[in-house]
């Protein structure tokens, strides 16, 4: 049997539940990882590990059919009582579950725009909206958004973020519009982000430049 496959039993506080190893080791550097790790490292034989795979975790039991559910890509849905999540954050903090403590904390604001985008994040630039952004840009007086204006024509001078609220002093010569994308590679990555996800930072490739994008022009992209 190939060890991915291999059945494991686990005793959650007193509640069983049965998976695999594969399902397990998809969470990298968590608390399963190293359960596993030590069980195969102390096993005398292949023959040993095979036939037992049985844990007992202490902890509670209640939220760990959710735990499973997302270690399996099986879509869940996260409950609405804030009680609840705090159980299911504290029980992802226990089991270093940093993919699911991601999830949540995008479930806290799920009301924000079409992100927020959190560092690490992959993201594709919707065209759409960047162009829907400049016509509004376009027609109004206040102050536009950052991530439109030709920041090398900046020379030094102080500007605000309409969208977000940044100061062009923070940059460091690197950012570029985002229009100077267009027809280019638009799937990038997260690098910073900035008030409550408002705006971010992200670049492209194996580019060094950055482009400082409002969220609401971006797609989250999910790689599950
Ligand atoms: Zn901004």
């Amino acid at each position: 049997m190939a060890e991915g496959s291999q059945i494991v039993s686990l005793n959650i506080g007193g509640r069983h539940f049965t998976t695999d190893v594969a399902t397990l080791k998809r969470a990298h550097d968590s608390f399963f990882m190293i359960l596993l790790d030590k069980r195969w490292r102390h096993s005398p034989t292949e023959e040993h590990v095979m036939e037992n795979l049985h844990f007992f975790i202490d902890r509670d039991p209640h939220h760990f059919g959710l735990i499973l559910d997302h270690l399996r890509r099986v879509p869940f849905n996260l409950p609405t009582c804030s009680r609840a999540i705090g159980d299911i954050r504290r029980e992802a903090e226990f089991y270093c579950l940093d993919d699911l403590l991601r999830v949540m904390r995008r479930h806290d604001f799920h009301d924000f725009g079409r992100g927020p985008m959190f560092p690490g994040d992959r993201i594709r630039i919707d065209w759409r909206k960047v162009e829907e952004l400049e016509a509004i840009e376009a027609d109004s007086e206040g102050a536009g958004h950052l991530g439109l204006t030709r920041l090398d024509y900046l020379h030094g001078r102080e500007v605000y973020c309409g969208e977000c609220g940044c100061n062009s002093k923070s940059f460091d010569g690197r950012q570029r519009a985002v229009t100077e994308r267009r027809n280019n590679d638009d799937l990038g990555n997260v690098i910073k982000v900035y008030n409550n996800g408002k705006c971010c930072d992200a670049t492209f490739g194996s580019s060094k430049l950055i482009y400082h994008l409002p969220a609401s022009t971006l797609d989250l992209i999910y790689e599950h």
